[in-house]
């Protein structure tokens, strides 16, 4: 006979097991609204698709997103009003915070202060008059390919002009290369072979997973807790097709989302970043003072698996620069 406890030990097992896992927090940022990459030359109405599937996810899954926008793409000749009507779908949705990532998505480590301060004004003229009368506001930024400055002087620069025009500049924990699936991804479904777009999308999902598992490390081993995560990820033909799976996934890990001002209160973000330079690593490096200690832990971060990134390679030299 089973005992009556039995039932009881089992459910505070699973209360333990969900109460732990509900430690670990999360909160989605997605880049290049309207679209990654070369997004004047992709037709609209792909565009308009990919948008409106990520927003049917976030919302089928309840998921607060911090999106950044690049308003260049959406002056095109003919289609400005409709791109700019997908920008408003965005910031009408309540699970929507809205960031500005520059005009045209440029370089900061490449350009000088005066070039790279006219991006970050005119990226937010079409944003702001849109977040009129809904009662939010504007206030995040992020740099394009998170290149903060080439040097500690040119960062200082940017980082007073961003203060004097009240924007919060936004840090990123976790990205899993997600450019580079894309690229893949795209490619294949533009000769319509499923099973291989398909197989991108696993390999991608798995890669994520793995990224994530490993921060979680990282976390633990350096802050000795689970600190809330920031995924970076991108507006692109691979999430409008696989947000919904990521999420549920991690959902599976334990992980709750939480919107990035809620993440940001956490006192981890109130660290300094000691990195100056052009790379666009983790926060999670940029928290470690010594160089050094830095550049061995960054060594340790899991990469892509060497055959995606090897047909990466090979199918960037067959696509149009930007
Ligand atoms: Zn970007």
């Amino acid at each position: 006979m089973i005992s009556k406890r039995f039932p009881l030990c089992l459910s505070l097992i699973l209360f333990y097991h969900l109460g732990s896992a509900q430690q670990k927090h999360v909160s989605i940022t997605l880049d290049d609204v309207p679209f990654t990459a070369w997004s004047e030359q992709t037709p609209l109405k792909t565009v308009e698709e990919a948008n409106a599937k990520i927003l049917r996810a976030i919302n089928h899954n309840t998921v607060p997103v911090c999106i950044f926008i690049n308003e260049r793409p959406l002056i095109k000749e003919g289609e400005t009003d409709a791109r700019i009507a997908i920008l408003k779908q965005w910031l009408s949705n309540p699970l929507i915070t809205a960031g500005n990532h520059s005009y045209s998505h440029l370089n900061y480590a490449d350009t000088g202060s005066s070039v790279f301060q006219d991006e970050i004004i005119k990226g937010e003229v079409v944003t702001k008059k849109l977040l009129e009368g809904t009662g939010r506001s504007l206030q995040y930024f992020r740099f394009p390919f998170n290149a903060l400055g080439r040097d500690s002087i040119t960062k200082a620069t940017m980082q007073d002009f961003l203060k004097e025009r009240n924007y919060i500049n936004t840090p990123f924990t976790i990205e899993s290369s997600d450019y580079l699936f894309n690229t893949l991804y795209q490619q294949a479904l533009d000769k319509n072979d499923k099973a291989k777009a398909k197989a991108i999308a696993d390999a991608y999902i798995k890669y994520t997973l793995a990224v994530f598992e490993y921060f979680e490390t990282l976390s633990q081993q350096q802050h000795h807790r689970q600190v809330p995560q920031i995924f970076l990820g991108h507006v692109n033909a691979l999430h409008a097709d696989y947000l919904t799976t990521l999420i549920e996934q991690l959902q599976k890990k334990g992980y709750a989302f939480t919107d990035l001002t809620t993440a940001m209160k956490d006192d981890i973000y109130k660290q300094p970043d000691y990195y100056a330079g052009r790379y666009g690593f983790s926060w999670f490096y940029r928290w470690e003072h010594d160089p050094q200690k830095r550049k061995k832990l960054l060594q340790t971060e899991p990469e892509p698996p060497a055959e995606i990134y090897q047909q990466y390679l090979k199918a960037i030299r067959t696509v149009p620069a930007n």
